[in-house]
Parts: structure tokens; sequence; C-alpha cells
């Protein structure tokens, strides 16, 4: 049996000159447990979720549902699920800490310091998402690696000790122009909130429009200094945060 390292490291050599979808196959061809797929329904993640939709990829799709989501990434959410005839299954947070978080530092902590949104970040997503990695060997991400300078140092195929599984970003090389164009292309349904200036979605309150020319990420978590700004759900290979924003 392949070693895991030796895994990772043929896919990536063949991930260079894949396509995207050749990248998703190959994931596919060598692992024989559940792979997940992970859309915060962001415009990546609806050209992934299309890739693997009409190829019938045998990849199963999850979102972390915040419960502090646009209601336009519902509206997306439902029609996705109806355009290609597919399932998202919704990972949500445990009530009880909600609660005891909400009791604790308010609705809207977060703004109030780092910490407080780490701790809420923590609660809504990281907890939701070991549940919807769980019993998983392959994860699928929309990572690009000119969302930020952080995410340069992050690879097609990697593997996550933490998480104990090899982690895809099969559109790794896309600038975000390629997904856009890809979608329109292909007719997949994307957010409205695009349209309005918001290039990066993720929880309402912690999301705002970006202006022209300000990078892609400038509008998650605006108030925090940009060496602050991680959500923990992208874990490097020393077990250590990758410094991102988060992809929901
Ligand atoms: S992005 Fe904001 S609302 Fe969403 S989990 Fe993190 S701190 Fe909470």
């Amino acid at each position: 049996m392949e070693a895991i390292s030796d895994l990772v490291a043929r896919l990536n050599a063949q991930a260079a000159d894949q396509s995207a979808l050749e990248r998703l196959q190959a994931l596919r061809a060598a692992l024989p447990g559940p792979i997940v797929f992970t859309t915060s329904f962001g415009v990546e993640d609806q050209a992934i979720t299309h890739l693997i939709a009409t190829a019938g990829l045998d990849i199963s799709f999850a979102t972390l549902d915040t419960g502090r989501l646009f209601p336009q990434t519902y509206d997306l959410w439902a029609q996705t699920e109806a355009c290609y005839g597919i399932k998202v299954r919704p990972f949500f947070p445990q009530a009880e800490a909600v609660e005891a978080m909400t009791t604790a530092q308010g609705v809207n902590g977060f703004y109030d310091s780092v910490d407080a949104r780490k701790t809420c970040c923590n609660v809504r997503k990281l907890e939701p998402l070991a549940r919807a990695l769980s019993g998983a060997q392959g994860w699928v991400t929309g990572l690009r690696a000119d969302q930020s300078d952080h995410r340069q140092g992050l690879a097609f195929v990697s593997y996550d000790e933490v998480r104990g599984l090899v982690k895809l970003n099969p559109i790794f090389d896309w600038t975000r122009d390629d997904a856009a164009a890809f979608t329109a292309a292909n007719d997949v349904p994307v957010n409205t909130l695009h349209a309005q200036g918001i290039l990066s979605i993720g929880c309402a309150p912690c999301t705002r429009a970006i202006a022209p020319g300000e990078p892609e990420r400038a509008g998650r978590w605006w108030w925090e200094d940009e060496a602050k700004k991680e959500c923990g759900l992208h874990v490097g290979p020393d077990g250590r945060l990758t410094r991102t924003g988060a992809p929901t």
C-alpha cells in the first residue's frame, strides 16, 4: 500500500499538469474512503460543485451553517441543490455552546476582541467542521493561491495531520477571474452578493463589500489587524494554523 506521504507527493506532482476535474478524479481514485467537499457557496466553491456534480463523482457536499449567513447564501444553497439535484449537508453549531457564548460575550461580541471573534469562529465553524470531516479520508476545498499572501504557501494536495485526511485544493492555481469566467460559461448559479462588491462571502456581520483595487479578503473581519485574520479552518502540515481567512 502506498504511504500517505508518497500519495500526496504523487498527487501534487500530477496536479500541476491536470485540470481541476482531473485533480478531483485523481483524488477520488486514490482514496477508497469518503471524500467531503465543504462549500461556502462562493464563486470558487460553485465552480467545484459544478465539476463534482456534472461528473457524478462520489464526493459528498457539506456546509457550515453558522446561523449568521446572508439570506442570499441560503437562497443560493437551495438554488444549487435544485440545479444539480444534490444535497448539501449542513453542520450547525451546538446549541448549548452558542447559548453559552452569546450569554458570555453578547450576540455580536466578536467585534469586541480577537479572542471573542475566535471563540465565535470556534463555536460556529471549527467544531462543526470537525463533525463534517469526521470519518472522511479526503477533504476538498475552494482555496486559491492568489486569495491572500498567506495562501501562497499552500499546495494542491497536502496531508492534514491534525484531521488525518488528504486535502485537495483543485482550483488552487485559478484566479478569481478564472472562477467567474468558468461559472459564467457554464451557467453555474452564483451568489448575488458578488455583484454588490462582496467577493469573499462569509458570515453577514463579518463580511463587507470592498472598493475597487482593495484586496479580495479585505472585506473579512475588516476591523482586525490583518496579521490576526485567521479562523482556524486550515491547518498546515505542521499542525499550525495557516494564516488564512475562512472559506466560509
Ligand atoms: S465569521 Fe463572524 S459570525 Fe461567523 S463564526 Fe466567525 S466571528 Fe462568528
